[in-house]
């Protein structure tokens, strides 16, 4: 039988370029599976549905919630944003790592209902270059833009109830960081007890 994949929290500042990131994650590690969320926002241009979101209305992620489909959800900007459970579970006992790319009131939650989650925060280098980021976009409107920036200054705050920091100054760097945080903590104790046994009993380790 597969080992169990780790699950992967990543949260970042919207605009901090974790898009990017998780691109170059994707085309580096072949057994990382990415959850795609449920929203109530407009898609934006580019974005396709069950690619980059599922775009669904209130009543509709509701009923989700109702059902108990949803393994965490949280309201952001004005708009709900959640993590379908069924995917995530079949994953992680196929062996795949699951990386969650979601906020901080939702990482939290994760965070609550399965504590052997890795989490990790993106930073960005300064709020400068985040808001340079946001307009650089061009997909929000001012008032949406200043919302995001002063939600960003919250969630940063929460940086301290994550496992890791990455800072995102230098692409290379942040994938680099984050693929060294995956096989750490493969590596950890509590995910190995049986391994010695194993090699006391000749079997194979890895
Ligand atoms: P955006 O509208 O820029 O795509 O996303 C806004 C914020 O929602 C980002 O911080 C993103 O990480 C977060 N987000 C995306 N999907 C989910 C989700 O399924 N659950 C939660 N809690 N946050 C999410």
């Amino acid at each position: 039988m597969a080992e169990k994949g780790l699950l992967v929290v990543i949260s970042a500042p919207s605009g901090g370029g974790k898009g990017t990131i998780m691109k170059e994650l994707f085309a580096q590690d072949d057994n990382l599976r990415l959850s795609v969320s449920a929203t109530t926002r407009d898609p934006r241009p580019g974005e396709v549905d069950g690619t980059h979101y599922y775009f669904i209305s209130r009543e509709e992620f509701e009923a989700l919630i109702n059902q108990g489909k949803m393994l965490e959800h949280a309201e952001y900007v004005g708009n709900y944003y959640g993590t379908p459970r069924g995917p995530v579970e079949d994953w992680l006992v196929e062996g795949h790592d699951v990386l969650l790319e979601i906020e901080v009131q939702g990482g939290a939650q994760v965070k609550k209902l399965m504590p052997e989650c890795v989490s990790i925060f993106v930073l960005p280098p300064s709020m400068k270059v985040l808001e340079e980021r946001l307009r650089g976009r061009g997909t929000e409107g001012e008032t949406t833009l200043q919302e995001r920036l002063s939600t960003a200054r919250q969630e940063i705050l929460h940086v301290k109830d994550y496992d890791y920091i990455v800072f995102n100054d230098r692409l290379e760097d942040a994938v680099s960081d984050i693929l060294a945080i995956l096989r750490a903590e493969k590596l950890k104790y509590s995910r190995n007890t049986d391994s010695a046994e194993r090699v006391l009993n000749n079997a194979e380790t890895v």
